[in-house]
């Protein structure tokens, strides 16, 4: 955080509470959807655990703040690592929510293909895309002649 509201230290360690067993400081504040701790940081709200860095280890910046607890609600700093974006991204793929487009066109069949270039107008070309799993634009291009020039 580029500065510390005044009383902004007592405010946050009035909410949470050390666990024993791990070693988590749990967070006793609000939540968030995800299960993050909520805290208002004098500006915004903010996560509870990306405020606790920046008390507590230094500034955050531009980057994420992870768990190495898998505990989101968890505020300890030192269950706290900086990752960058590409970490993020990285996450994201290990748990599929990346978008990966199918290959265009490739297991269309030469009739399917005639039946492309034969169509009468756009909303029957938009239809056989559909009916393909293919693109409109990947259909379009056929339609053209960009693909598949040798059928
Ligand atoms: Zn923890």
């Amino acid at each position: 955080m580029a500065r510390t509201a005044p009383g902004l230290t007592e405010r946050f360690e009035a909410k949470f509470i050390p666990e024993a067993l791990t070693g988590c400081w749990l967070w006793t504040g609000a939540l968030s959807r995800l299960g993050y701790g909520n805290f208002w940081n004098g500006e915004r709200v903010d996560c509870a655990h990306r405020v606790s860095y920046g008390l507590y280890r230094g500034p955050v910046g531009e980057k994420k703040v992870l768990h190495r607890c898998d505990n989101p609600a968890c505020v300890n700093p030192h269950h706290l690592f900086l990752g960058t974006m590409s970490d993020n991204t990285q996450d994201m793929v290990r748990k599929g929510r990346n978008f990966v487009p199918r290959e265009q066109n490739s297991r269309l069949t030469a009739e399917q293909v005639k039946r492309i270039r034969a169509a009468a107008d756009t909303a029957e070309l938009r239809a056989l895309a559909e009916q393909f799993g293919i693109t409109y634009s990947g259909a379009y291009k056929i339609r053209r002649g960009d693909r598949w020039g040798h059928v």
